[in-house]
């Protein structure tokens, strides 16, 4: 049965405030769930993502429909208006910076780096391209590609897909802009967009469980 909102959808993320796992559970939220690589009890539910994440996906949801995030492939919507396509686009692209500077914060956190600190490198590298090939490497050891196809392995979704079109879906949103009423998107660039959300959420909880989860 589909879910009511991106925001119920995204609470059952939860954070292991032992371990740093994040996980997914489909149980209401109630105290005492036990983190599944840990197995510390948490005391209290402990949403992974922040609110603004999930109004963000809750905007793309008045558009299309939200999909059953357990069930793969999902339901292909119908298609949109021009306007609305080039809405779930900057929806799209804003929902994956937002993803991406929470992933950054958290990595900066775990350095213990000084608050001024952590400002500057976000505004040294503003751009999501600057973000991935370069912040990304220096906060968490590894390329971004390199990264993406570690997640990959033993993952049902194709995150190496998920990360090429995010980055392409930048692009297209920067030409958008810069370009306006001469700038024509790819056709189905909103059904491309709608495909990827649930998978480009998914990259970013793996890309955790790797990189910023406490060693046991
Ligand atoms: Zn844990």
């Amino acid at each position: 049965m589909p879910r009511q909102s991106w925001f119920d959808a995204l609470q059952m993320f939860r954070l292991c405030a032992a371990c740093g796992h994040v996980y997914h559970d489909n149980t209401p939220s109630v105290p005492g769930q036990q983190c599944p690589r840990c197995h510390t009890e948490s005391a209290s539910p402990n949403p992974y993502f922040v609110a603004t994440i999930s109004d963000v996906a809750d905007l793309i949801a008045k558009f299309y429909q939200l999909p059953n995030l357990d069930v793969h492939p999902t339901i292909t919507p119908p298609p949109l208006s021009r306007a609305n396509a080039l809405a779930i686009l900057v929806f799209f692209c804003t929902l994956g910076e937002i993803l991406l500077q929470h992933f950054l914060e958290r990595a900066m956190q775990k350095l213990d780096l000084p608050p001024d600190v952590q400002q500057r490198l976000l505004d040294d590298n503003l751009f999501t391209k600057q973000r991935v090939q370069k912040l990304f490497p220096t906060l968490c050891g590894v390329k971004w590609n390199d990264a993406i196809k570690a997640i990959s392995i033993n993952s049902p979704d194709n995150f190496e897909s998920t990360a090429s079109f995010f980055l392409d879906a930048s692009e297209h949103r920067n030409r958008l802009l810069h370009l306006g009423n001469t700038w024509q998107p790819p056709l189905d660039i909103a059904k491309q967009c709608f495909e990827h959300i649930a998978p480009l959420i998914n990259l970013f909880v793996a890309l955790h469980n790797i990189y910023l989860v406490r060693k046991l």
